[in-house]
């Protein structure tokens, strides 16, 4: 089918450790009740501020940290609950690539054993000429000049680092790559580079992308649809020009408003919205954003918004597109 992965309903809450007992127990409540859709070929956007449960969808998909529940399916498989040699089979179809390679490649490793050793724990190849070829076929693929191979990670630049990491996501043919800001600690003239190479790789081999990030200029660039996520929650969803030129969540408006103009200066550096992000260990009641929200209803203090399609393929989590609310519960509420 054309979905490659479909992720239904994915929550995640962590215990909080404290010296307390009994019924003060609390978690944190990273992610809840998050579903969409990833389509082959497909490059799928997840946006929002730090500490909104993007890369926590990210490792929750890929079961680096088990959901509290939820299911991920993949190529319609039940990703969620394979166990031991069905797992590794099904780990092979989808591979993650992080913000800073360089935590994740041994210092001691070549660049070839690097990129060569997911093939040594699969077992890919019979031979050694073998397994050498495909590591220098992936190296050109991905930018890499063959001198660099007895190199160690040290002795190259945060976007050759990159591209190492890319090299070793992509060297069992994955379908799907996870990349988790993958530019975000690069320079911006290297980071369009890296970009570049990911649209190449994506058209070349077929990949769908999950592509986790802060910043909504590289996501309009790059995904063909994006998903905003604020507090663990998903708020809206929609094709990427839907999204940019037709926002519906007064969230979305706020992130929006403030996408630098001209240059590229960073969203992180700036305040995006009045007020703090509450903390995930005591949400808001109702509408988790109801505290920073300047269209706040009385409905949206008490009830949870449910994501309903307000257009063909444009989903939005917000009471303001509740059309049965009480005139009671379309009360303005003071902000704060
Ligand atoms: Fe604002 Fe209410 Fe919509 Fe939440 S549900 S975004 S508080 S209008
Ligand atoms: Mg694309």
């Amino acid at each position: 089918s054309d979905v490659v992965l479909r992720v239904e309903h994915l929550t995640k809450h962590y215990p909080i450790k404290s010296g307390l007992v009994g019924r003060s127990k609390r978690y944190v409540h990273a992610l809840e009740d998050v579903s969409f859709e990833l389509h082959r070929g497909e490059t799928f956007a997840i946006v929002g501020e730090s500490g909104c449960g993007k890369s926590t969808t990210g490792k929750c998909v890929l079961r680096l940290t088990e959901p509290t529940s939820g299911k991920v399916y993949l190529d319609g498989e039940d990703f969620t609950s394979l166990k031991g040699a069905d797992l590794t089979r099904a780990r092979q179809k989808m591979k993650l690539i992080f913000q800073d390679p360089y935590s994740s490649l041994n210092p001691r490793m070549t660049v070839a054993d690097i990129i060569a050793e997911p093939i040594d724990i699969a077992h890919t190849y019979k031979t050694r000429a073998e397994r050498d070829a495909r590591v220098e076929e992936i190296m050109q693929a991905v930018g890499l000049d063959l001198v660099f191979k007895y190199r160690y990670p040290h002795e190259f630049s945060g976007g050759q680092r990159q591209r190492i990491g890319i090299a070793r996501a992509i060297v069992l043919e994955p379908e799907i790559v996870i990349c988790d800001e993958p530019v975000s600690a690069l320079d911006v003239s290297v980071q369009a580079k890296v970009i570049n190479l990911l649209e190449e790789l994506q058209e070349k081999l077929g990949l769908s992308y999950v592509f986790i990030s802060h910043d909504l200029s590289v996501v309009k660039h790059i995904s063909d649809r994006v998903m905003v996520m604020y507090l663990g929650h998903e708020m809206e969803l929609a094709e990427t020009d839907e999204l940019y030129d037709r926002p519906l969540h007064p969230y979305t408006q706020a992130l929006l408003d403030v996408i630098p103009r001209i240059g590229h200066e960073r969203i992180q550096d700036k305040k995006i919205l009045q007020g703090d992000v509450p903390s995930p260990t005591n949400p808001p009641e109702g509408c988790c954003f109801h505290t920073r929200c300047s269209k706040c209803m009385r409905v949206c203090t008490e009830k949870v918004p449910e994501l309903r399609e307000v257009k063909p393929g444009h989903l939005c989590a917000c009471h303001l597109f509740d059309e049965a609310l009480s005139e009671a519960e379309r009360e303005l509420m003071p902000m704060g």
